[in-house]
């Protein structure tokens, strides 16, 4: 064979990554590990938290990828041993790799969030990985009484998808105004400006009026513990004791990247962002949330797009040759309402040990008419099922 890429994680960049490292080069050994043999969509989550769609339309296997060559393995990586180049995984199987990618997503930095954790998840769902968490959040929804206060604290940058969790407040103020009006949506944040923040706020106010209360960081928006016992949030203003508290607590990558020796001391991924190659460890490249992209978010589009650019890196690098510089696409849409979305289109290549935004980008107008809105929202529903056919088939 031409060699051993061992891919961990399956999410939207390991499965793209597995993908197209098989296409390149068909006697390629690509071996996929990944715990769960359903992958849950965090992009159209939202919609599922307010009602507006069933889980099971996030779902998604492996038996496509499979079926094209790609080994995959429902295991856990629980080890990694760079000297030795191998992945140990939970059932104690060591996989030996010629180069080894990471997609890994993300986890939560508990130690910065104190009261929360994993117990803490179970009462102040984040819902910031799909499935359990999206269910158990809809659900304390449903059984709010009118005239109730849905609280969602939002963690300052770098975090998983910027714009998602103001997606997730109109949403949720849509399944209020339509089914208990009398009652708000809380936004405590930990940022002054947010992506997106002029067409959100304009959207809140044409279709929310005053439903949506937001307090920013130099407010005291910035959460600094919570109490389960009691659902309380405390944040640098004051205390809130919110009918239904979704916390999203701040984030780093995903453990294995640590356990690898790949994460650095701000929790992320420094890589050479034209092979996506650790900075910390030869041969281990980490794409996707995991990573430290500069100014490309964190998103499904960008890991995807990482993914891709990665496995021809790889490719190349096994083969002896140089590798190409990527140049990245992400898009990112947004649904503040059934038939209302809007819309952001960048550009990345690499600069120095980072992605640099360059020209080719572009974002929804801030005075639109509805029929843009609605065609946008449109739109989205064709990325999601573009992007996760190609990544699951
Ligand atoms: P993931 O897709 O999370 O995949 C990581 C995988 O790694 C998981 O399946 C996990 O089980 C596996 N894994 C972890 N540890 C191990 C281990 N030790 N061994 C083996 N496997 C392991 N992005 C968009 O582009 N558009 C959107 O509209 C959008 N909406 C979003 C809405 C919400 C509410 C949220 C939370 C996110 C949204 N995103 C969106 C962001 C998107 O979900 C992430 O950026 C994307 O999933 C990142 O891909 P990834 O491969 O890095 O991680």
């Amino acid at each position: 064979s031409a060699g051993r890429v061992v891919v961990v994680g399956g999410g939207f960049g390991g499965a793209a990554c597995a993908r197209a490292l098989k296409r390149a080069q068909a006697n390629l050994q690509v071996i996929l590990i990944e715990p769960s043999t359903v992958f849950t969509s965090c992009p159209f989550s939202n919609e599922v938290i307010a009602g507006l769609r069933e889980i099971d339309v996030q779902q998604f296997g492996y038996d496509k990828v499979a079926a094209e060559g790609v080994t995959v393995i429902s295991q856990a990586v629980t080890t990694i041993e760079p000297q030795l180049r191998s992945v140990v995984t939970a059932d104690g199987v060591a996989l030996p790799y010629d180069r080894l990618v990471l997609s890994p997503g993300i986890d939560f930095h508990f130690e910065a969030l104190p009261g929360y954790d994993d117990a803490t998840s179970e009462k102040m769902p984040h819902a910031w990985k799909a499935g359990a968490q999206t269910l158990l959040l809809r659900g304390q929804l449903e059984a709010m009484p009118d005239g109730g206060t849905v609280a969602i604290a939002i963690p300052a940058n770098p975090s998983r998808c910027p714009p998602a969790p103001y997606e997730r407040a109109s949403l949720i103020a849509h399944y209020l105004k339509t089914t208990k009006p009398r009652s708000k949506v809380l936004i405590l944040d930990a940022k002054d400006t947010f992506s997106q923040q002029r067409l959100f706020e304009k959207a809140w106010k044409e279709l929310y009026g005053d439903m949506i209360e937001r307090i920013a960081l130099s407010q005291g928006g910035r959460v600094t513990s919570v109490d389960p016992a009691t659902r309380t949030i405390v944040t640098e203003f004051g205390n809130y004791t919110p009918d239904v508290a979704n916390v999203i607590p701040p984030q780093r990558a995903g453990r294995i990247a640590e356990v690898a020796g790949a994460a650095d001391a701000t929790g992320w991924c420094p890589i050479d962002p034209v092979t996506f190659e650790s900075k910390l460890v030869p041969n281990i490249h980490v794409i996707g949330d995991a990573c430290l992209g500069g100014g490309i978010p964190k998103s499904a589009s960008a890991a995807s797009a990482q993914g891709k650019a990665c496995a021809s890196a790889i490719v190349n690098l096994l083969a002896g040759r140089a590798p190409e510089t990527p140049r990245l696409t992400g898009v990112c849409y947004n649904i503040v309402a059934p038939g209302y979305g809007f819309s952001l289109a960048g550009n990345y290549q690499p600069r120095g040990d980072i992605f640099a935004e360059v020209e080719g980008g572009a974002t929804s107008p801030a005075d639109a008419p509805r029929e843009l809105r609605a065609r946008e929202a449109t739109e989205a529903e064709r990325w999601f099922r573009a992007i996760t056919a190609d990544t699951f088939g």
